[in-house]
């Protein structure tokens, strides 16, 4: 067994939900790390020795971010769709067929090549846990292929053959349906721990409530776990639906009505609503009103969403600063849904808190305190930190 001792730390971060803020913030802090878990958590002169040592001279540690929703594995490019957003032209879904069709022409290394890439970079951002989506193939072997190739990097994959309906199937929706509910899932379903579907009335290329059901049905009736695109584009069925079925998370909540945030506040042992603020940003939509959500008892996470078409960006920090800028959370309040509310939309209770027995994924951040990721929006203050068995530390 090889020990890891974090010291130097200024602040430390837990998230564990200790009062007042539910960050459970200690200064002085030193942390001991014992095969890759949190052993030991305390006053930095209380701190038993360890195999090696970090010293982090002073910054802030705090648990990696937990990115619960993004889109990773895709090739093609759709910068030209964002400057045409940006003079005016509406989102409604439509340019997805644009990266399904670059995703099934490219092949397996360079997808693979691509979605390295793109862990780098979010890891380089603090992120020690990304969720990823198929659906970009929406073939059974394109997404079973995204499926597989996203298992590589993470254990949270979602099968989102429900992502729109492909171009082939645009007079055959019943047909496409039933190709998601059977052959599709049952192929996607050893590659896949979620389902997911775009259920949104207000796009042609997405799915209405009944669809979104026999979906999400099927999928759990397959052993996976439900998750919702919701609410994105305008009013809708996905914030209800996904309660009543019992979702781990309903996704964007863009637009909500007073039912809606009844139902998310009663359910909120259950189902998480999971903010996205960068897609509000990048396709010039309104944003949520997260204290409202807070103040009637819904739980809440922050993700990136990180997709080529509403929001090419995994960064973390500048998801908590938009949330704090524009959809009303306190710092603190951005910290906690960025970690242990993202983790609670993923059902996991190992990550997402510094606490003694979970993962011991730490980030870093180059400040005096936490408060910082609001406060210096776009600065690249966050890094993972990874914890070699030599106790070296490697910025990634
Ligand atoms: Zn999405």
């Amino acid at each position: 067994m090889s020990s890891v001792a974090v010291t130097g730390i200024g602040e430390l971060v837990s998230c564990d939900g200790s009062d007042p803020d539910l960050l459970g913030i200690r200064s002085k802090a030193a942390l001991i790390v014992e095969d890759g878990l949190v052993a030991w958590i305390g006053p930095a002169a209380d701190g038993p020795s360890a195999d090696s040592e970090i010293d982090v001279d002073g910054r802030v540690i705090i648990p990696g971010f937990v990115d619960s929703h993004s889109h990773l594995v895709f090739a093609g490019d759709r910068g030209s769709e964002f400057v045409a957003r940006m003079t005016g032209q509406p989102y409604d879904g439509g340019g997805i067929g644009v990266t399904v069709a670059a995703t099934r022409t490219a092949a397996d290394e360079e997808l693979t090549r691509l979605l390295a890439t793109r862990i780098a970079e979010l890891r380089a951002l603090g992120t020690t846990t990304v969720e990823i989506k198929s659906g970009y193939g929406l073939t059974v072997a394109d997404e079973v292929r995204a499926l597989r190739i996203a298992r590589r990097f993470t254990p949270e994959t979602t099968f989102l053959g429900a992502h729109v309906i492909p171009a082939e199937y645009a007079r055959d929706r019943a047909g496409y349906i039933d190709l998601v509910t059977g052959l599709m899932l049952q192929s996607a379903v050893p590659y896949a721990r979620w389902i997911d579907v775009f259920c949104e009335p207000h796009s042609p290329h997405a799915f209405d409530a009944e669809e979104a059901r026999e979906v999400l049905t099927a999928g759990a009736e397959a052993g996976l776990g439900m998750r919702v695109h919701g609410n994105q584009l305008g009013p809708g069925p996905g914030v209800q639906l996904a309660v009543e079925l019992g979702a781990a998370s309903v996704d964007h909540c863009t637009y909500l009505n007073d039912a809606d945030v009844d139902a998310l506040a009663a359910a909120a042992e259950t189902t998480v609503a999971t903010l996205l603020p960068g897609v509000e940003f990048c396709t010039r939509s309104p944003y949520p009103d997260a204290a409202r959500l807070i103040s009637a008892g819904v739980a809440i996470a922050l993700a990136t969403d990180c997709n080529p078409g509403t929001c090419y960006s995994s960064s973390m920090p500048w998801v908590i600063s938009l949330a704090v800028r524009e959809m009303g959370l306190s710092p603190a309040q951005a910290m906690f849904a960025a970690t242990a509310g993202s983790a609670k939309s993923l059902r996991r209770t190992d990550i997402g808190r510094l606490v003694v027995g979970n993962r011991a994924d730490l980030t870093v951040l180059d400040a005096p305190s936490y408060l910082h990721l609001a406060y210096r929006p776009g600065v690249p203050i966050a890094r993972a930190i990874s914890l070699r068995a030599s106790g070296e530390t490697q910025a990634e």
